[in-house]
């Protein structure tokens, strides 16, 4: 099967500007469609103890494929800046995969081998912007909403980040930063307004989940099953061809970066 280069679908997530936020209702969510595709994990949150396996990087990899994230290096390399401590990093993607976990029918598991990984976070080798995903999906899939078969997020170690909300907007809050992420990485845009984890803009007004966040979420994998995430945790975790991952996918890409002032 051959390689199949899409198109990249630039979006960013900017530094609050200081504007006045929009009071009115705006559209909260926008499902991301990649060259027209509608994408989703749904055939592998179908599958039996069905969970998507999210895995950080520890040694440098590479995505052919891949735009944003193409090189990617140990995810460690993003403390050396911030003085954050690897652990408390760990703990900040483990809640911003449970944030989506806890409102949408989607289960998250860590596996601590990255070429198990569905989803793989870790610090970019070329460093630009602030964070990246790239979506892979199956464009041959005859299925209506194509399945996505990889997503990668990418930080850039270059930059300083943050544990939770200061008020400084030139520096990033890894949870809300990761989380955003993993909302593409699932199949959500960028909605048309503010007030949302999804919106384009970086700013600190909340750190779950908005009402909008939610609606998407449900939208494409369905509601929490009270008791789901139980019932995954006795999946094992099945084997992955790595090698074939590469291949036969096109690719989609969101770019989460930041606008000079
Ligand atoms: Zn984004």
């Amino acid at each position: 099967m051959k390689a199949l280069i899409a198109s990249l679908l630039a979006g960013c997530l900017w530094y609050g500007a200081g504007e006045a936020r929009a009071t009115e209702a705006t559209a909260s969510f926008k499902v991301l469609k990649l060259e027209g595709n509608k994408v989703s994990w749904q055939k592998a949150v179908q599958r039996p103890g069905g969970v998507i396996h999210f895995g950080v990087v520890a040694e440098a990899m590479e995505f052919s494929g891949a735009r944003n994230c193409r090189k990617m290096a140990p995810l460690r390399e993003i403390v050396a800046e911030s003085g954050l401590a690897v652990a408390a990093v760990r703990e900040e993607i483990a809640a911003a995969f449970a944030m989506w976990q806890a409102v949408a029918n989607i289960t998250f598991r860590e596996v601590a081998d990255p070429a198990q990984a569905d989803i793989l976070i870790g610090a970019q080798a070329e460093p630009a912007g602030w964070a990246f995903a790239d979506v892979f999906y199956d464009a041959q899939s005859s299925e209506s909403v194509k399945p996505i078969s990889k997503a990668l997020i990418c930080l850039n170690p270059a930059k300083r980040w943050k544990i939770g909300f200061d008020g400084d907007l030139t520096v990033y809050d890894l949870r809300y930063t990761i989380a955003h992420e993993i909302g593409h990485a699932i199949g959500l845009d960028h909605p048309n307004g503010a007030g949302q984890i999804m919106g384009y803009r970086y700013d600190e007004q909340f750190r779950r989940l908005q009402l909008g966040d939610v609606q998407g979420a449900v939208l494409i994998y369905g509601e929490r099953e009270p008791g789901s995430a139980a019932v995954a945790a006795e999946g094992t975790v099945p084997h992955r061809n790595a090698g074939a991952l590469g291949l036969a996918k096109r690719w989609g890409s969101r770019a989460f970066t930041a606008r000079p002032h």
